[in-house]
């Protein structure tokens, strides 16, 4: 179908080996990249992208400097770059900021070339917008420069957690624990009570700063990432959870695993925590726990689901933060941290993790990492 101002290819073909002005009408005006040819530092012809990008209308480009429309500050490296592409050196084009018709600031890329025109030495310019690439650049610049704040300021955290806290808090658990064998005959019922809840107090707290530690290393000790066979890799966590596995009774189930980019150490950590969790909230009957990973494209979803206890939806987002737990130390020993845990490590491989439950009848934890080959049998 040819609708007016349209070339067919035939005529292209034609046209290819004596160009005609037809030809490159459409292709000036009807590029949606601005373009312009420039006669003695003056716009002489410029087609409606050029337009449209820069705010004033055709007749108002016409005759006007191009130079003009460069913001002041960036004129001189426009004008060097713009005679090393006209000298011929190769090169993708130049950024600069151009000033539109409503004084604001427009990041734009150009490039140039030596033609004639009329006769005249002249240039030929293409120029497109690129101010929302520069935009994301900069934002991802920010966001670069604020994550790197903010894991200086977790790795000076895990510091003050491992030296500052953890050796104050070795010296109380381990003079109670003096306490209570060197005097713990000499001393009556209530003191031998008061003593051993002083040490469990201070276990308890080592438990929570070893993971807090755990945690806040999960971004800053991560080792780089590898192939990693996701069987091997719950193997290894099975293998970890064996006593709590045999003496549970749990039988578990795996699909066949993908082989996936990441950091063998902490995917173990990952499935171990949601493997553990499975075994751990189980019901009365033995607990069944299946892995599964199903393949889309250059991502794995993998999930962990379990007939276990399950959570109330309304704790499906506030059991991933840092030492929430929806139950008694007396129920279910834990300390809150293995799930915010296990969504660091998603997030660092650049996944995400949720579950879905109902209580009573299970949970499913799902979780997605970028794969990076084949299955592993
Ligand atoms: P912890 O296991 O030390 O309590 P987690 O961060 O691993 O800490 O889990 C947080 C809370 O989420 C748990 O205390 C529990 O209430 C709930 N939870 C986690 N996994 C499961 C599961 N598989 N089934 C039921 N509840 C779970």
């Amino acid at each position: 179908m040819k609708t007016k101002g349209t070339i067919t290819a035939p005529e292209l073909v034609a046209t290819r080996t004596r160009p005609s002005k037809e030809l490159f009408r459409t292709l000036f005006y009807s590029s949606p990249i601005g373009t312009y040819i420039v006669q003695n530092g003056r716009f002489l012809l410029v087609n409606h992208q050029l337009a449209r990008i820069s705010g004033y209308n055709d007749d108002e480009l016409i005759g006007k400097s191009s130079l003009n429309l460069v913001l002041a500050e960036d004129r001189n490296a426009v004008r060097d770059n713009a005679v090393r592409m006209l000298k011929g050196e190769r090169s993708h084009g130049y950024e600069f900021r151009m000033v539109t018709k409503r004084a604001s600031l427009k990041w734009v890329m150009e490039t140039v070339a030596p033609v004639f025109y009329r006769r005249k030495r002249a240039t030929l310019g293409h120029l497109i917008d690129i101010t929302e690439r520069k935009q994301v650049e900069e934002m991802l610049k920010q966001t670069t420069l604020e994550m790197q704040r903010s894991n200086a300021e977790l790795e000076q955290f895990a510091y003050v957690i491992s030296h500052d806290l953890q050796e104050p808090l070795r010296m109380v658990s381990s003079y109670t624990q003096l306490l209570a064998q060197r005097y713990g005959d000499k001393l009556d019922a209530d003191a031998d009570e008061f003593i051993a809840y002083a040490v469990d107090g201070a276990e308890r707290m080592q438990a929570l700063l070893h993971d807090l530690l755990e945690y806040s290393r999960v971004g800053t000790r991560g080792k780089p990432f590898s192939w990693v066979n996701c069987k091997d890799a719950v193997d290894k966590a099975v293998a970890n959870l064996q006593i709590a596995i045999q003496e549970s009774g749990a039988s578990m189930t795996y699909d066949v695993l993908p082989t996936v980019m990441g950091d063998e150490g902490q995917l173990v950590r990952l499935f171990q925590n949601l493997i553990g969790n499975a075994v751990k909230f189980r019901r009365d009957d033995p607990p069944r726990v299946r892995i599964s990973a199903q393949r889309r494209y250059n991502k794995v979803a993998f999930s962990v689901q379990d007939n276990g206890i399950g959570i109330e939806p309304a704790h499906s987002q506030s059991i991933f933060e840092i030492f929430r737990r929806l139950h008694t130390r007396e129920e279910y020993p834990g300390t809150g941290m293995g799930l915010a845990i296990c969504k660091k490590i998603v997030e660092r491989h650049g996944g995400h993790i949720s579950v879905q439950s109902k209580p009573g009848e299970g949970s499913t934890f799902r979780f997605t990492l970028a794969v990076a080959g084949d299955e592993a049998t």
